[in-house]
């Protein structure tokens, strides 16, 4: 079969021939309908060297997958060949506490992962072709009515990651408030979304180009606003009494938009870090307002995948997708380096 496979570090993908995959016990082999192209690929090509994450290449891209089942290993009940699924893209040990509560994100025992610290297209052969080895059948997820793969593979990562931020920060998100997305991204249009759809805040969105704030807009951001020094003071003349947001959820994580968060968040606010821009924000007492906890956040659970393939099958959440073959896929990540990919790339091999 053909697969996109990272061969070394610091070098592109390549479109290459391997052998089809085959499920031993307990494992579950997935016809790909669909890989999300995503914007951590990129810095896994061009910016990670050995050493940088406890596994390494060549392996198949893609972590973020939804198709149907091909073929079951022995001992897997509950799932049948054809039925359509996603899958659960961190894979963890599957016994530490955090496992067990389907938090494998966190993994306690990464020794006993399949590869540490990492899943299919992170270490191990993602979707990125036409089959995919799931090691373990409980990260295999039927697809509620409603909901096929192109729609549920973005749900896996560019969902359920800002899923996870949003669902982290619900208690400070009641009617009244104000959520201040940066970036309308891959992640971010999906953020927007979640945040109407499982909250009554007002929602703010900021980014540096026009079109990502008109796909805020179609989604329903009550206030866009385009990236800048003149932001901050904007952001808190929207807000009651120019308090500022209650959670800012910063996509992109460079020095810039987290100064930005900083100092558009209100006291006792949340300022989530999920882009993986790699900026850093000096913290001090007189840095950020009273009580404003910072944290980042890596990906979601278990759990929180089957609710946001719940909100996708009732379309509530619909990520903007653009497909394209396996065959397109180098081109697609240079497009998405180069910024011309408007909502989420969707490979279908
Ligand atoms: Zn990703
Ligand atoms: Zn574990």
């Amino acid at each position: 079969m053909r697969a996109l496979r990272l061969l070394a570090w610091k070098s592109e993908p390549e479109l290459v021939e391997v052998d089809e995959p085959t499920p031993g016990p307990g494992q579950v082999v997935i016809r790909v309908g669909a890989a999300g192209a995503c914007h951590s690929d990129l810095h896994l090509m061009h910016d990670f060297e050995a050493g940088a994450v406890p596994w390494n290449p060549p392996f198949t891209l893609g972590h973020e997958n939804a198709g149907w089942v091909h073929a079951l290993g022995s001992g897997v009940t509950g799932l049948e060949v054809g039925q359509p699924v996603a899958v659960y893209g961190p894979w963890g040990c599957g016994t530490c506490a955090r496992c067990q509560l389907g938090i494998d994100t966190y993994c306690e025992n990464p020794a006993g992962a399949p590869v540490p610290g990492g899943g299919g297209g992170l270490g191990l052969d993602g979707g990125m072709a036409e089959y995919l080895l799931v090691p373990a059948a409980r990260h295999v997820v039927p697809l509620p009515e409603g909901l096929d793969p192109v729609q549920a593979a973005p749900l896996t990562d560019a969902g359920l990651t800002p899923y996870h931020a949003v669902r982290r920060s619900w208690g400070k998100l009641p009617p009244g408030s104000t959520a201040l997305v940066i970036g309308v991204g891959g992640l971010g249009h999906v953020g927007v979304q979640i945040l109407k759809a499982t909250t009554a805040a007002r929602v703010i969105a900021v980014d540096t180009k026009d079109e990502a704030l008109a796909l805020a807009r179609e989604y329903g951001a009550d206030l866009t606003l385009r990236s800048g020094e003149q932001a901050v003071a904007e952001i808190r003349a929207a807000t009651p009494g120019g308090r500022g947001a209650d959670v800012v959820l910063d996509f992109v994580g460079v020095d810039a938009t987290l100064r930005m968060g900083a100092a558009s968040a209100r006291t006792v606010g949340d300022l989530t870090i999920v882009g993986i821009g790699g900026g850093t924000l000096p913290v001090s007492y007189f840095s950020v307002p009273y009580e404003v906890s910072i944290q980042t956040t890596y990906w979601g659970s278990r759990p929180e995948l089957v609710e946001v393939l719940d909100l996708g099958a009732r379309g509530l959440v619909r990520p903007k997708t653009t497909t394209f073959g396996l065959d397109e896929a180098v081109d697609v990540y240079r497009r998405l380096q180069a910024g011309e990919v408007a909502g989420r790339a969707v490979i279908v091999p």
